[in-house]
């Protein structure tokens, strides 16, 4: 899910220090993403292409995702750390929803004329903590001018061992549907914002929103252990992705509203309502099937797992509550709906 708006006017820009110029811009994020290294990457920042020394008997994984001012953030309410963090999550929990490990990261920026350097710098702490802390190795990118905002496109390699990438299209009529974590934390921050509750949210009272992780341990877990069927990460929302894997493997699902585990948000820990966690964007959780006779554990790496409903005959969805089924509808955040 994304949010569009305007972009800050040009007079908040005006006053504050510039982006350095490109070769230097680029030479400094050489500096500060120095520090990781791996030995499949052979070549990183520096020369015309990365050259990676993938692992045998692997297939490779390649996700890109954009980050863009107005649309996926808002310099107003996404503190830049955040902005970084956000941005690599998108690429790494691609990676997670096919149960591989990520490799390597390439970062396309494009920054706006008038963009105080300090910015990018946090831009880049965010995004190359959350980095280091799955091994990934920021290996390329490039750099350009934007004529507008911020534009952000993550590219992440990843591998799988051959034939073990769990997909979208292996569900089944009969598997179950389990997500990880809480949904709808991300949305229900989001809804704070656009209801003008608040003009600024704590980081530390919105985690989901500001800081999300992906599930990078839980999905190469399920696929080591041949837990799911299927698999997709909920980044649109859990009506829109659930939509996805319905589609690809050619079947229809069923919901069990009580069963979905409600995020709780705030300096209160307020439950969101559920139409948050049908459809809002954005918690980077993962959404699997799961054959009849497989029994997931109640938890993989410490991150819960909730069953919450199963895979039917037909291509519709639909969601029971209190024994009446009503028709499930996609109403997760698409670009270019109205
Ligand atoms: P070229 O013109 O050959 O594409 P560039 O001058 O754009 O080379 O980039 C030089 C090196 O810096 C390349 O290795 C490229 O991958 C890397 N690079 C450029 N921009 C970024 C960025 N934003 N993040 C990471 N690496 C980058
Ligand atoms: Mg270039």
């Amino acid at each position: 899910m994304s949010l569009l708006f305007c972009l800050e006017s040009d007079s908040e820009y005006i006053g504050s220090v510039l982006p350095l110029a490109e070769k230097a811009l680029i030479d400094r994020i050489r500096r500060q993403a120095g520090a990781g290294r791996r030995k499949d990457i052979l070549t990183g920042i520096g020369d015309d292409c990365a050259l990676l020394d993938l692992p045998e008997r692997h297939e490779t994984l390649v996700t890109t995702d954009f980050s863009l001012e107005g649309i996926h953030f808002q310099r107003a309410w996404h503190p830049p750390e955040s902005v970084g963090h956000r941005c690599l999550t998108r690429g790494l929990s691609d990676i997670a929803a096919m149960g591989g490990e990520p490799i390597a990261a390439f970062l396309s920026l494009a920054l706006p004329r008038r963009l105080p350097q300090s910015w990018v710098d946090r831009f880049m702490t965010g995004l190359l903590k959350l980095a280091k802390e799955f091994g990934v190795v920021l290996t390329g990118g490039d750099t350009a001018q934007s004529p507008g905002g911020v534009l952000a496109d993550i590219m992440v390699i990843g591998s799988v061992p051959r034939g073990k990438a769990i997909l979208r299209s292996g569900a089944k009529p009969g598997d179950r549907i389990f997500v990880t974590g809480e949904l709808g934390g991300s949305a229900g921050a989001l809804d704070e914002l656009l209801s003008g509750n608040k003009k600024k949210l704590r980081t530390k009272d919105y985690p989901k929103f500001f800081f999300p992780t992906p599930r990078l341990e839980v999905g190469r877990i399920l696929r080591e252990r041949g837990i799911a069927s299927a698999m997709i990460d909920l980044s649109d929302g859990l009506s829109s992705d659930l939509a996805q894997i319905c589609r690809e493997s050619g079947v229809g699902a069923e919901l069990k509203a009580e069963a979905i585990p409600l995020a709780k948000v705030g300096r209160r820990d307020r439950q969101v309502d559920i139409g948050f966690a049908l459809h809002g964007g954005e918690d980077y959780e993962l959404l699997f099937t799961v054959k009849p006779d497989e029994h997931p554990p109640r938890e993989v790496a410490g991150v819960p797992l909730t069953d919450v409903g199963r895979i039917r005959r037909g291509s519709k969805m639909w969601i029971s509550k209190n024994s009446i089924i009503h028709e499930l509808v996609p109403q997760g955040w698409e670009h270019f709906r109205n």
